[in-house]
C-alpha cells in the first residue's frame, strides 16, 4: 500500500465525546436485534414467537439474566466505531469472548497529531497499587505538570515526522509515539459481551478514562435493549 497523508476521523452524527476533548469518542452505529429477539430466542424450545415484550416476557428476561442464561443475548449485535487513546484501546482490546475488532494501522497510514491530554491529574492512590484518587494538585501545580506533559507529546511527535521527512518507515518511526496517541476501532459484540465488558470497565476498579466510554456505551445501547437493560441494572448488574 502506498503512503496517505493523515486523515482526521470525523466523529459520526451520534458520536458521543467520552473524554475532556473533542476527539475521543465512541458511536454506536450499527445494531442488530432488539428485546423480543432475545425473548425469542429463549421460548424457541416452545416454538413461540412474540413480536412486542409484554410483562409475562420481562418477567423470562429477568429470569435468563439472574441465572445467567447468557445464550439469548448472543442473537444480537452491536458495532461500535471508537476513537480512544492507545492506552485504553490496550485495556479493552484484553476482551476476547463475542467480540470483533479492526482497527487503523499505524504502518499504513501516517499517525495524526491527536493526542489525550488530561484536563486534570489525578494523584496515586495508596491503598490500590492500580488505582488513582482526586487530585489535590493546585492550579499551578496541575500547569507545571501538563507543560511536563504536552511538552513530550509535542516533541515526539516532532521527532516522528522527522523521522519519516528522512525516510524511515512509518511501522518503526510509531514506535517514538506516546500512550495517550489516539487510535480509532470497530468494536461488534452481543449484548451478553457488552454487558462483560461494562461489569469490569464500568466500575470504580477500572481507569477512570475507560469507565467513560463503557458508560456511554451501555447508554447508547440502551436505545436497542430497553427491558433488557433496564432489569440488568436492576438485578445489579449480574
Ligand atoms: C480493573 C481491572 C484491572 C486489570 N488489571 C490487569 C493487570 O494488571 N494485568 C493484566 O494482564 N490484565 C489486567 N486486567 C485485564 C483482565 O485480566 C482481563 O483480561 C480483562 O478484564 C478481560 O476480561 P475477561 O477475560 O473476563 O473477558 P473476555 O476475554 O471477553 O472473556 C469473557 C469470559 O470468557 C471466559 N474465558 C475467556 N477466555 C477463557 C479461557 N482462555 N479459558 C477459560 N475461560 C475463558 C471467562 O469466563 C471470561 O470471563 C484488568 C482488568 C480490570 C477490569
Amino acid at each position: 500500500m502506498t503512503s496517505t497523508a493523515p486523515t482526521k476521523l470525523e466523529a459520526p452524527i451520534n458520536a458521543d465525546f467520552c473524554l475532556n476533548d473533542e476527539i475521543g469518542f465512541v458511536a454506536l452505529i450499527q445494531q442488530n436485534g432488539n428485546d423480543a429477539m432475545i425473548v425469542n430466542s429463549a421460548r424457541v424450545s416452545f416454538g413461540k414467537q412474540i413480536r412486542e415484550v409484554g410483562e409475562k416476557d420481562k418477567k423470562l428476561l429477568r429470569f435468563l439474566l439472574e441465572h445467567h442464561h447468557g445464550t439469548p443475548l448472543e442473537h444480537t449485535s452491536l458495532t461500535y466505531l471508537v476513537k480512544c487513546p492507545l492506552f485504553v484501546a490496550r485495556q479493552w482490546h484484553r476482551h476476547r469472548v463475542g467480540i470483533s475488532i479492526n482497527e487503523i494501522s499505524g504502518r499504513y497510514v501516517e499517525v495524526t497529531d491527536e493526542f489525550y491530554i488530561p484536563n486534570e491529574f489525578r494523584n496515586q492512590s495508596k491503598s490500590n497499587r492500580q488505582a488513582s484518587i482526586d487530585s489535590e494538585f493546585s492550579t499551578n501545580q496541575y500547569q507545571e505538570c501538563r507543560a511536563t506533559y504536552k511538552g513530550i507529546v509535542d516533541e515526539s511527535y516532532k521527532s516522528y515526522l522527522k523521522l519519516l521527512e528522512n525516510g524511515v518507515a512509518r511501522e518503526q518511526a510509531r514506535g517514538i509515539l506516546p500512550q495517550c496517541t489516539y487510535t480509532q476501532f470497530y468494536w461488534t459484540c452481543n449484548l451478553r459481551s457488552l454487558f462483560h465488558f461494562v461489569k469490569l470497565r464500568d466500575h470504580q476498579d477500572a481507569q477512570w478514562e475507560i469507565q467513560q466510554y463503557a458508560k456511554v456505551m451501555l447508554a447508547q445501547a440502551k436505545e436497542f435493549f430497553p427491558d433488557t437493560i433496564n432489569i440488568w441494572e436492576d438485578l445489579g448488574r449480574t
